[in-house]
């Protein structure tokens, strides 16, 4: 197998290159043909499986032909939502969608708790394609207005399961009525709880099952 017959465009194949890696993880396998097409995903996969590059990658593609590479804010509203329970988790995954995404006119910025607001109401002000949250955090920025979720296309549960377990499913839910109803949803969790079971029957519309 290789990158490239997954369906990724140069761009990200070029990326993935750089990065050094041979051949896609199994989940990678599995997960980007499925999410490229425009399914909602539910996978079932531990850290270290590839996981991230399993979802990054085919959400950038598919946020790409839209891509606008003007400096205009109102062009640039958040269409890819990623939520990480942790600050450590979110900019992980921010790193891996600039990497990825480097030869692609696509911007992303980070929110989570525990810093100062200022900066990231700036960066959402100034626009950005793909934003990766803590949902805490990211609630402040609705109650504030500083971010405008109207225009979300793609939302990514990771690490679903610690989510849940941290407590945060009420500020999920609170989002999830926040986002346009006709989007994809992908929910990545390491385990399938009954609490994961339930959110993902009311939150995913004929996922495809992915375990590895
Ligand atoms: P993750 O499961 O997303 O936390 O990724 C675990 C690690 O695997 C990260 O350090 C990635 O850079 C690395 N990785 C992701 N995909 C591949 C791949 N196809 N080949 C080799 N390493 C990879």
């Amino acid at each position: 197998q290789s990158f490239a017959r997954l369906g990724l465009q140069d761009e990200l194949i070029r990326a993935v290159e750089e990065q050094g890696y041979a051949e896609p993880t199994p989940i990678q396998t599995r997960a980007i043909p499925v999410i490229l097409e425009g399914h909602d995903v539910l996978a079932a996969a531990q850290t270290g499986t590839g996981k991230t590059a399993g979802f990054t990658l085919p959400l950038l593609q598919r946020l790409a032909p839209a891509a606008n590479t003007s400096a205009s804010p109102a062009r640039h509203p958040v269409r890819a939502l990623i939520l990480t329970p942790t600050r450590e988790l979110a900019a992980q995954v921010e790193e891996s969608v600039r990497g990825y995404g480097k030869y692609l006119p696509l911007r992303s910025t980070l929110a989570y708790g525990g810093v100062s607001m200022n900066p990231q109401i700036e960066a959402l002000r100034l626009g950005v394609d793909i934003l990766v949250a803590t949902p805490g955090r990211l609630l402040d920025h609705v109650r504030q207005r500083t971010v405008n979720l109207s225009q979300v296309k793609i939302l990514v549960l990771d690490e679903a399961d610690r989510m849940l377990d941290m407590g945060f499913i009420r500020d999920i839910r609170r989002l999830l009525t926040l986002l346009p109803p006709r989007r994809q949803n992908l929910l990545f969790s390491a385990t399938f709880t009954d609490g994961i079971r339930k959110l993902a029957s009311g939150l995913l519309h004929a996922p495809v099952l992915i375990e590895v």
